[in-house]
């Protein structure tokens, strides 16, 4: 019989409504889901035709034990008894990555298991790869580490500036609302990209800054602002602090020496902050509404070795022109994965718990007699140093959900080395990808089509995920596993069973719920009736939030923060490596492709990583475009095939950091971090490239004097 079966897509953030069509327990076809607030009847390619890694034949169905350097087929008491006998020894030197591609609810449940059976607050996810200095800078500005706007402010807005992120690509229907704004409303657009991502051909302007430069672009645009009078003396009296001494520190520099460092026209720096500061009133907007304007950003700004003070000078940008609390308007740093906001959320960070909440006596009271037992006050250790922290023996057993490290973590040589040191190592996933290779124990999880849940999206709406099709082989929903094994060790360390006694995910979003303010008032009574609701909701009366920041900000006042242009980055070019290399993602694959290599429809588009070179770099070294290409930097190489683009800027490269035909990005990425986020320097590293050299043919044999040379 067929089904329908109403679902969120498991990829980007954008967190777009999908229907799967099942027939005798297999998903048939995927369609969109009109209904659904976010996405509005639309899906990219990932979403309607991504979906069938679900059902590939390389999906987990047993959980398997190492034994004598081979994997064996356990039984499921096999595996919980053998995890838990070995992982207890590690209290005190263990940590454990969380997934944002798993549903809240398996979040949260993981952070209670570290938390509670495993005694530590060493767990983590990968916003520390993306977006953590975005958090950091807006928990320490803000008071609030979330997108403050919605999809329909895009739509909303007089202007959008777009920096370091390229939604075409990587949020492909977010991409089309803003499109939907600039044909159909007026709206008029600012990129900043040192890539011409598609996006910019519909730009009024584009600001294409040497890489590493960032903040030299968004201070100078802060002091044409300033030198114009077009900043909103109103909002800045009334709502923030620190605003003369930031002013100070802008003002040490012109708008020409600004743009002189980061490589762009002034002129052209001067518009792009007229454009945001004072956008002419798109069509349609009723007078009295004051234009708006939305700042969105990607990972071209977060992962910097000072990622940090870049998302702070975006922030300062947003204070100064009041763009922020109203509709049209709003601050969007732009979410990777489906569930990143929602494992955040859910307390899959090191350094607070479910909500945000910090470690104090009140907050830690209320989980501990919620949970029947202590918890750990200290901030536990972030992934990146969770990695790195192997060497000294911090870390000795790792529990890894739904990541695999050794595709997404930079200089990958370095990182597989660490993990090889582990003394026990725990993967739960859909495949044996890289990482589960290395493992002593592999569990099989469900995929999001075979359990029910929430996830969070990039606009803070939490939406149901419904199981579509039965568990694949003897795989498992996450939750289900890690509550099974928190009930084998809750003996061993003291804690009440019980604590981990939950029949469905309904339950545990109930828990999650009761401890966590911003949920207060979501139930899945209302998801059934609703659809998405967008937190904060407090109260089980209230609609959900569309926008933040209407009345105040959570720490009170919006902070000013100076910061100034320091060096682009830790590893700048040479005569030895004379490119820049910068990495992102492709429209085609999904971050390192564990998934999506699988989908025989996505790897058609693409098989082979390209490698984007200006065409007055490809000519000084004799490549020509569809050449096989090896890019080398100090730490590893990889090949892919060269597409000569003066969309890059001349002197560097592009990689997208999908791992095809054994060659990854993060291979020659630099293991050097931002403080205090500890994100990589993925965007910046010193490279060079050359031709492949076609391989001399076998049947030729070596060159020899009689045969010619
Ligand atoms: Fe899925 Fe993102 Fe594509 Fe929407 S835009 S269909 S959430 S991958």
């Amino acid at each position: 019989m067929e089904r329908r079966v109403y679902s969120t897509c498991p990829f980007c953030g954008v967190g777009c409504g999908i229907v799967l069509h099942t027939r005798e327990g297999r998903i048939t076809w995927v369609d969109d889901d009109p209904a659904n607030p976010s996405s509005q009847g639309m899906l990219c390619v990932k979403g309607r035709f991504g979906i069938p890694f679900v059902q590939h034949p390389d999906r987990l169905t047993t959980p398997l034990i190492r034994k004598n350097g081979e994997f064996h087929a356990a039984s499921w008491d096999e595996a919980i008894d053998y995890v838990a006998e070995h992982l207890v020894a590690f209290r005190g030197a263990f940590g454990s990555f969380a997934s944002a591609k798993a549903t809240n609810e398996d979040a949260f449940v993981q952070q209670k298991f570290v938390r509670l059976i495993m005694g530590t607050n060493n767990i983590d996810h990968c916003t520390r790869l993306c977006h953590s200095p975005s958090v950091e800078a807006m928990l320490e500005q803000l008071g609030s580490g979330a997108t403050s706007n919605s999809y329909a402010d895009y739509e909303d807005a007089s202007c959008l500036v777009l920096v370091g992120c390229d939604p075409g690509a990587n949020h492909p229907v977010i991409a089309s609302r803003m499109r939907r704004a600039i044909d159909e409303r007026g709206t008029r657009l600012v990129v900043v990209n040192p890539r011409r991502i598609d996006l910019a051909e519909r730009a009024d302007v584009f600001l294409q800054p040497r890489p590493g430069t960032d903040v030299a672009v968004f201070n100078g645009m802060a002091r044409a602002i300033l030198d114009e009078g077009l900043e909103d003396r109103t909002f800045i009296a009334a709502r923030t602090e620190g605003f003369a001494e930031w002013r100070a520190v802008i003002e040490e520099r012109t708008v020409e020496e600004y743009a002189e460092i980061s490589g762009v026209d002034p002129a052209a720096l001067r518009t792009a902050a007229r454009l945001y500061a004072r956008p002419p009133a798109r069509r349609g907007l009723p007078p009295a509404e004051r234009p708006g304007s939305c700042l969105a950003w990607g990972m071209g700004i977060t992962q910097h070795a000072h990622g940090t003070d870049n998302a702070r000078s975006l922030i300062n940008l947003a204070l100064l022109a009041g763009q922020l609390g109203r509709p049209g308007c709003g601050i969007s740093p732009l979410r990777g994965q489906n569930n990143v906001q929602g494992c955040g959320d859910a307390g899959c960070i090191p350094d607070s718990l479910p909500g945000y909440q910090p470690y104090s006596d009140d907050v830690a009271a209320a989980f501990e007699e919620a949970w029947g037992a202590g918890i750990p006050r200290q901030p536990g250790i972030k992934a990146t140093d969770m990695v790195e922290r192997i060497a000294d023996g911090a870390i000795r057993a790792m529990y890894i959900v739904g990541e695999n490290p050794l595709l997404s973590e930079p200089n990958l040589s370095h990182a597989e080395e660490l993990f090889r040191r582990l003394e026990f190592l725990v993967v739960q996933d859909l495949f044996l990808h890289e990482t589960a290779q290395l493992a002593d124990v592999v569990l099989p999880a469900c995929s999001f089509a075979e359990k029910d849940g929430t996830f969070t999206n990039s606009e803070r709406r939490v939406q149901r995920v419904r199981p579509a099709i039965p568990p694949v082989g003897e795989s498992r929903p996450d939750w289900e596993i890690v509550c099974r094994l928190a009930r084998r060790m809750a003996p061993m360390v003291g804690v009440d069973q019980h604590q981990f006694a939950y029949t469905s995910a309904e339950e545990i979003f109930a828990e999650m719920a009761r401890l966590t303010p911003q949920l207060r008032g979501i139930t899945y009574a209302r998801l059934e009736r609703e659809g998405g609701i967008q937190w904060p909701c407090p109260s089980l009366d209230h609609p959900g939030t569309r926008y933040l920041y209407a009345e105040s900000f959570p720490r009170g006042k919006a902070k000013f923060l100076p910061v100034r242009q320091a060096e682009p980055a830790a590893e700048l070019p040479d005569a030895e490596f004379p490119l820049v290399l910068n990495t992102g993602r492709v429209l085609y694959h999904w971050h390192g492709g564990t998934i999506t290599r699988r989908v025989a429809a996505l790897v058609e588009q693409m098989s082979e990583v390209p490698v984007l070179v200006h065409p007055r770099d490809a000519g000084l070294v004799g490549i020509s475009d569809g050449d096989s290409v090896v890019v080398r930097s100090r730490r590893g190489k990889l090949t892919g095939q060269a597409v000569v683009t003066d969309a890059v800027r001349e002197g560097s490269i592009f990689v997208p950091f999908v791992k095809l035909q054994k060659s990854a990005a993060n291979f020659l990425t630099n293991n050097v971090y931002d403080e205090p986020s500890r994100i990589p320097e993925y965007k910046v590293c010193a490279v060079r490239i050359e031709r492949k050299r076609p391989r001399p043919s076998v049947i030729d044999g070596p060159p020899t004097p009689e045969r010619g040379t």
